[in-house]
């Protein structure tokens, strides 16, 4: 059966065109002169001086009106925005940055200038799915794209923080990448500029139960989808997530207990989500490990949402170094034991992380006209050919 149409309920960007994956800023749809791509400035000839030629002024005035609109055109990307917009760069700084690993840390950034508008822009984005924004490499003109992390019950932000429209991400340190390395070199206090948000997938209002398969960095994402699914718990609807999440290293989600260590015989939905743990001792458990200082940040974030929503979410940890990889097994258990009830609507597996990982969960994505695109399913989802889930690959 061919995949549950994931087009419709998940879009590339809130932009008209989509940028690569690794965008060069200067590579703008319609490049403008730019720093990087200077226009040619005539060199004057001592002969002859400016005066006696008319077309030497004409010349003169071109370049200084293209240099005017280069000009122009770079202050409209560094814009003097407050307000984070997909259109231009706004300016943020550096507030903190805290290791989450040896090659991870939590960024916290705050807008160089206030505006209560901030607020509303995330929440808009948080409304609909998953979203990132692109930071730029100045140096090299480049930009990245990076997932805002939620706030919860373990978030670092203060409430002040938030009310500045503070956004923190959680960012691993590739030792060959530019901007990853850059990001983790600059000093605290130092200017950030970003750009967003770009709608990754939106997750319809409709859908009751996520899947995510997150390779490291992914689970960023993920616990976005948790934040954005979850908000819309009400007496009547009780949507969840279960997380399967992979690292190469147990310091990459260290403290991190898995929910269905061994496969539960009930399924998820009664062993996972039901098990023989009461919802308090569940909670217990969550705030002990939320306590241990050698617990990962990231994994208190996932123990403080499940505790913000008990019995909705669940995570198992899967570890290179120990062996342990998400396989067709683990994923069967999860889609086998869903409630079959059908008021529960909709059901989406999301995959998320470095691409040989999506590739080998769901097939690659393809790149076509300048576009970013789903491409066909393929890899394990496919092989295992799972009926009434959507699949999108982040
Ligand atoms: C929507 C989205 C959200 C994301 N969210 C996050 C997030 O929250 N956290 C996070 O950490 N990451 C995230 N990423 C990944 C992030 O955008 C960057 O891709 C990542 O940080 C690496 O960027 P870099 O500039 O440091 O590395 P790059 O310079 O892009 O290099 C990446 C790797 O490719 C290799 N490489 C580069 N050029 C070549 C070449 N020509 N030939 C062979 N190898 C080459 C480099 O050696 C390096 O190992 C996200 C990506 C997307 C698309």
């Amino acid at each position: 059966m061919k995949p549950h149409t994931p087009s419709l309920c998940c879009r590339g960007s809130l932009r008209a065109v989509a940028r690569p994956r690794y965008a060069s800023i200067a590579a703008s749809p319609s490049p403008p002169p730019s720093a990087s791509n200077p226009s040619p400035i005539p060199t004057p000839s001592p002969k002859s001086s400016p005066g006696s030629n008319p077309r030497r002024w004409l010349g003169i005035i071109f370049v200084g009106v293209s240099a005017a609109a280069a000009g122009a055109y770079i202050r409209s990307q560094s814009s003097d925005s407050a307000t984070l917009n997909p259109d231009t760069f706004t300016k943020y700084s550096l507030v903190s940055r805290e290791p989450v690993s040896a090659t991870s840390s939590l960024f916290t950034l705050r807008p160089r200038k206030p505006s209560g508008d901030n607020y509303d822009v995330y929440e808009e984005a948080w409304r609909v799915g998953v979203w990132s924004v692109m930071f730029k490499q100045p140096q090299l003109q480049i930009g990245r794209d990076y997932t805002p992390l939620p706030t919860t019950a373990a978030t670092s932000l203060s409430v002040d923080d938030e009310n500045e429209g503070c956004l923190r991400f959680f960012i691993r340190k590739d030792p060959f990448g530019e901007v990853s390395r850059y990001l983790h070199s600059i000093d605290v206090g130092a200017d950030v500029e970003l750009r967003g948000p770009k709608i990754e997938c939106a997750i319809p209002s409709e859908t009751d139960d996520i899947l995510f398969i997150a390779g490291g960095t992914g689970i960023a994402p993920a616990l976005q989808a948790g934040y954005s699914l979850l908000s819309r718990t009400n007496s009547e609807r009780r949507p969840r997530i279960h997380i399967l999440w992979a690292n190469r290293l147990k310091d990459d989600c260290a403290g991190g207990q898995s929910d269905s260590a061994k496969p539960q015989p009930r399924g998820w939905f009664s062993g996972w989500f039901g098990s023989s743990k009461t919802l308090e001792s569940k909670k217990q458990d969550a705030v002990a490990v939320m306590e241990d200082k050698h617990t990962s940040l990231i994994v208190r974030e996932l123990e403080a949402l499940k505790s913000q929503y008990p019995g909705q979410v669940t995570v198992d940890y899967y570890l290179d170094e120990e062996n342990t990889f998400i396989g067709k097994k683990d994923i069967m258990n999860s889609i086998q034991s869903t409630p079959t009830d059908s008021s529960r609507k909709s059901k989406l597996i999301l995959v998320s992380g470095p691409e040989g990982f999506i590739s080998y969960m769901a097939g690659p994505k393809l790149w076509a006209q300048g576009q970013e695109l789903q491409g066909p399913l393929k890899g394990v989802i496919r092989e295992l050919d799972l009926k009434e889930w959507g699949v999108w690959k982040l």
